[in-house]
């Protein structure tokens, strides 16, 4: 049995409260601006490097949904966070390696970065096995086609990591949903050109598959323009939850 985290100090809970508080009006804000619903945009509170207590905090708070990127600290995190009776919905939003697809898909609900053909089938088998019901995946595709820095290669044939083939490993996975399509600004780039590249990329994906409507872009920095050009999603930590101690 793993143990229930110790509640957070009253004044960590305030600063949680704070940063939810802004992050949340920062939202409201560029909905307003784009002509969008805020109830088409979800907040992913990225809780990476802070404790489960952080992460039952922000659930006392209303967050519904967290986003982690290492399986090592993220499968204990889940545990400790299932132990205090939160149950939020949790994101696995960083780059996986094959062999922890089957820790990942036992305490994740949605994995945002599929890249590749070998990933897609190593999940698919794992959820087969693993889970009672399918994994929503987001192909992360790359905005600037650098195979080097991750991200499925949108217009090209490339048979493991070309966006479309990879797209089609997991639409045919029995244990996986095609659920959208996410992307990291590439650094250096401009939000904006990066976000109407991603806006561009999705269009043309959607055309092929209708029911992978989710985009999932846009951090603690440049949450406004994805919301702008249509994200879905926002995976937010720093802005939350204060600077990390390594950025990573
Ligand atoms: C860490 C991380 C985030 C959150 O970044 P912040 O700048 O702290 O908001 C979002 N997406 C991914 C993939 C991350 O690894």
């Amino acid at each position: 049995m793993t143990d229930s985290p110790a509640p957070v100090r009253p004044d960590r809970r305030a600063e949680i409260a704070a940063g939810l508080a802004g992050v949340r009006s920062r939202i409201a804000d560029a909905c307003a601006a784009a002509g969008r619903d805020p109830a088409e945009v979800t907040l992913i509170a990225v809780t990476k490097t802070y404790p489960a207590g952080d992460v039952v905090a922000l659930a006392a708070l209303g967050v519904t949904d967290v986003g982690e990127n290492r399986d090592q600290e993220a499968a204990p995190k889940a545990a400790e966070v299932a132990a205090a009776g939160a149950d939020p919905c949790w994101h696995f939003v960083g780059q996986l390696q094959r062999n922890k697809a089957k820790s990942v898909v036992r305490y994740a609900d949605v994995v945002h970065s599929v890249d590749s053909v070998r990933l897609a089938r190593a999940l698919d088998a794992a959820s087969v096995s693993g889970r009672d019901r399918p994994l929503d995946v987001l192909v992360q595709v790359s905005i600037d086609a650098d195979a080097a820095r991750g991200g499925a290669l949108p217009d090209t044939a490339d048979p493991d990591a070309g966006l479309a083939a990879v797209a089609e490993a997991v639409a045919g996975g029995d244990g996986l949903r095609l659920a959208g399509l996410m992307a990291v600004a590439p650094l250096g780039w401009e939000p904006d050109r990066a976000f109407a590249r991603l806006a561009e990329v999705a269009e043309a994906f959607r055309a092929v598959h209708p029911g992978a409507t989710a985009l999932s872009a846009g951090m603690s920095g440049d949450l406004e323009t994805a919301i702008r050009y249509g994200a879905t999603h926002v995976r937010v930590g720093s802005a939350l939850l204060g600077m990390r101690p390594t950025l990573r």
